[in-house]
C-alpha cells in the first residue's frame, strides 16, 4: 500500500450528504478522499428547492459549489465507483479503475436511485413534469391539472397530498383495482374532490415538449399538465451489504440499522443521506453528512488517544 493510497476517512460518494461530511473531515485536518460516480439522485431537475438560503439552485451548481470547497480544505476527489469493500486492519475499497484505496474510517453515502414505473414517457419526462415530490416542485406547477399514476394502494397519500398544490387532481387507477382502495381512502379522495379514473395508462401526450394529456388504453386521453408518480426506491446498499451492515426493511426499501450519528452495526462505518434513508432531502442529507463527519473525526481522536495511553 502506497501513502498515496491511504487514507484517514474514505467517503464513498459525492452528493450533498458525501460532501457535507468531506468538508468537516478536510477542515478537522482529516486526510480524506471521496469518490463519486457523479450520478446524483436529483440530476433530472433543473432546480432544487427547500433548501434554505439555496432554494432554486440547479443542482449540479451546488454540487459544483461543494467540490470547490472541500478542495480548499485538502480533500480529494475522484470521479470512480467503489465496486467492491473488505476489512483486513484498515477498510480496504475497490474502485471500478483497478485502484485500490485503504481508509480507517467509512462513510457510505451512495443515496437511491428511482425505479420509474414503466409508462412510456415518464422516464423521459421525469423531473419536469412527471413529478414524485410536491415538497421539491409542488409550488412551481400550482394550480395546474394534477394527474397522480397509482402503482399501489400506498399512491392515495400522494393524490391526497397533492391537493395541497392543486384542487384539480385526477387519480388514474392504471393496475390497482378500487377493490384494493379502502372505504376510507375512498372517502378521503371524495372529501378531497379527487377525481378517481380506472384503466390502465398507456402513455403520455404532449406538445411543443410539454405534458397536455395522460392516454388510456380504452382510447382515451385525459388533459393533465403534471403527473406525480411514485418510483420505487433501490437504496445503494451494496458496499454496505458486502460489509455485513444489518439492514431494515421499510416499505421504501432496506435501510442500514444506524444511530442518530449514521453509524452502522459495522464499526468504523457510517452511513448519510438516501443511502441512510429514504427520507433525505437534501437538507437532510447535508446535515446527516455534517453529523457523521464531526463524529467520525471524534471518534478517530479518541481512538488514537486511548492507543496511545495504553501503550
Ligand atoms: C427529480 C428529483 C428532484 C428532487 N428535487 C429535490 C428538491 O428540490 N429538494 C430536495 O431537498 N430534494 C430533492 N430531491 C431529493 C434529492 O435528490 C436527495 O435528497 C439527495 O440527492 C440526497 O443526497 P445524497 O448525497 O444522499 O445522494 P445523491 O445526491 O444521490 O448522491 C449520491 C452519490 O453517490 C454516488 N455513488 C453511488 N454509488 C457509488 C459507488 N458505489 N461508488 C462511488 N459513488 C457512488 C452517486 O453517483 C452520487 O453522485 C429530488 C430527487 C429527485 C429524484
Amino acid at each position: 500500500m502506497t501513502q498515496k493510497d491511504s487514507y484517514e476517512v474514505v467517503v464513498v460518494g459525492g452528493g450533498t450528504a458525501g460532501l457535507s461530511a468531506a468538508l468537516v473531515l478536510g477542515r478537522a485536518r482529516r486526510r480524506t478522499l471521496v469518490v463519486d460516480a457523479g450520478e446524483p439522485r436529483n440530476a433530472p431537475a433543473a432546480h432544487m428547492h427547500g433548501y434554505l438560503s439555496r432554494d432554486g439552485m440547479p443542482p449540479a451548481e451546488f454540487l459544483a459549489l461543494g467540490r470547490e470547497e472541500i478542495a480548499r480544505y485538502g480533500v480529494e476527489l475522484v470521479r470512480d465507483r467503489a465496486v467492491d469493500v473488505g476489512k483486513d486492519g484498515d477498510f480496504a475499497v475497490a474502485l471500478a479503475s483497478g485502484r485500490t484505496v485503504h481508509a480507517r474510517r467509512l462513510l457510505i453515502a451512495t443515496g437511491l436511485k428511482d425505479e420509474l414505473p414503466a409508462v412510456p414517457g415518464v422516464a423521459e419526462r421525469f423531473g419536469r413534469d412527471v413529478l414524485h415530490c410536491p415538497y421539491c416542485h409542488g409550488w412551481e406547477v400550482r394550480d395546474q391539472a394534477f394527474g397522480v399514476l397509482a402503482t399501489s394502494p400506498m399512491s392515495v397519500h400522494q393524490a391526497l397530498m397533492v391537493t395541497q398544490w392543486s384542487k384539480d387532481v385526477t387519480f388514474f387507477l392504471h393496475k390497482v383495482s378500487e377493490e384494493e382502495l379502502s372505504d376510507d381512502d375512498l372517502r378521503r379522495l371524495a372529501t378531497a374532490g379527487v377525481k378517481v379514473v380506472p384503466g390502465e395508462v398507456t402513455g403520455l401526450v404532449t406538445q411543443d415538449d410539454r405534458l397536455t394529456g395522460v392516454g388510456l388504453a380504452d382510447g382515451t386521453t385525459h388533459h393533465r399538465e403534471v403527473l406525480f408518480v411514485a418510483p420505487r426506491a433501490v437504496p445503494q446498499t451494496d458496499l454496505l451489504r458486502r460489509l455485513g451492515a444489518e439492514l431494515r426493511e421499510t416499505p421504501f426499501g432496506a435501510y442500514p440499522v444506524v444511530d442518530e450519528t449514521g453509524l452502522t452495526t459495522v464499526p468504523g462505518v457510517w452511513s448519510a443521506g438516501n443511502a441512510r434513508g429514504f427520507a433525505e432531502q437534501v437538507v437532510n442529507a447535508a446535515a446527516g453528512g455534517y453529523r457523521a463527519g464531526s463524529t467520525i473525526n471524534g471518534e478517530l481522536l479518541m481512538s488514537d488517544l486511548d492507543a496511545t495511553v495504553r501503550v
